[in-house]
């Protein structure tokens, strides 16, 4: 059984890696951490983020599952370093600072990040590697859907098939397009549509004259992300210190 220590345990992630994990007998949550939270959410203690090194102590975590923002999962890996506790990253929208302070992290403890922990997701990713070189010259085109509460834009996984993409082809992405704005060759237009309560969309197409491929994912609910979140936590809780992604869960 792992112990698992959620970080935003009221946010839109955080209840349902709770929910998810109350219907599994590999894990359990024994602690949530917030900022400005309820005492509980669906009977886990929550406790001031502040409080997070004593609390995995006290609270016997193996590894924190952290669904929030980058400057709260920069301020729990610190506690995770102290504590000696595994971290496993979903939050998304880093900067080089953060990315760097996340490696620092895993000097001390293992940590695995993954923008997106849909198994679908990381198929997707090796489709793409494996499509791109057949059609070499057809155009690119990336667009992601999202909840209207995203704050990141475009989606961290939109910026890994991104990656994937600049992996196989040399492209620069245009984010967005208005006006006088005719398609270079070696462009890839990456586009962000919020609404509603879209769990996320993620589609990349290449186009040549007479024919288009599209690959795609749609997420149908938050528990699709939850559930890998905690396959990479019980994972991860065994491994040494270093940085992780999901992808070693997906080959374990
Ligand atoms: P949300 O806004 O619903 O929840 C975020 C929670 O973090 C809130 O409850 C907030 O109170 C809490 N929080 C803020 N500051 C905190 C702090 N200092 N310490 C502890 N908690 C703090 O957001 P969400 O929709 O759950 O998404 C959270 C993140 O997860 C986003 O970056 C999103 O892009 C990412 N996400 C990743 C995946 C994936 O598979 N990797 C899937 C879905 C969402």
């Amino acid at each position: 059984m792992t112990r698992v220590a959620v970080n935003g345990p009221a946010g839109r992630m955080g209840q349902t890696v709770i929910e998810t994990a109350a219907d599994r007998d590999d894990v359990e949550v024994v602690v949530g951490f917030d900022v400005d939270g309820p005492d509980e959410v669906q009977g886990v203690p929550v406790v001031d983020a502040a409080d997070a090194a004593d609390a995995l102590a006290e609270y016997d975590a193996d590894v924190a599952v952290d669904f929030t923002v980058p400057e709260a999962t920069l301020s729990l890996a610190e506690a995770c370093t102290e504590a000696g506790v595994g971290m496993v990253v979903g939050t998304t929208g880093f900067d080089e600072d953060g990315f760097a302070r996340l490696d620092d992290a895993a000097e001390d403890v293992p940590l695995l990040k993954a923008t997106n922990f849909a198994r679908g997701v990381h198929a997707l990713l090796r489709a793409i590697s494996e499509a791109l070189p057949a059609v070499p010259e057809y155009d690119l085109e990336l667009m992601e859907t999202h909840h209207n509460g995203k704050i990141d834009a475009p989606s961290g996984t939109a910026k890994t098939m991104l990656e994937t993409v600049q992996e196989e082809r040399d492209v620069e992405p245009v984010y967005g397009r208005e006006g006088h704005a005719p398609r270079d060759e070696d462009e890839i237009g990456v586009f962000a549509r919020r609404a509603g309560d879209i769990r996320g969309e993620h589609e990349l197409i290449a186009a040549g004259n007479d024919e288009v491929l599209s690959l795609s994912h749609h997420a149908e609910d938050r528990s699709v992300f939850a559930a890998g979140a905690l396959d990479a936590a019980v994972w991860i809780e065994n491994q040494d210190p270093g940085r992780y992604d999901f992808g070693n869960v997906i080959d374990q």
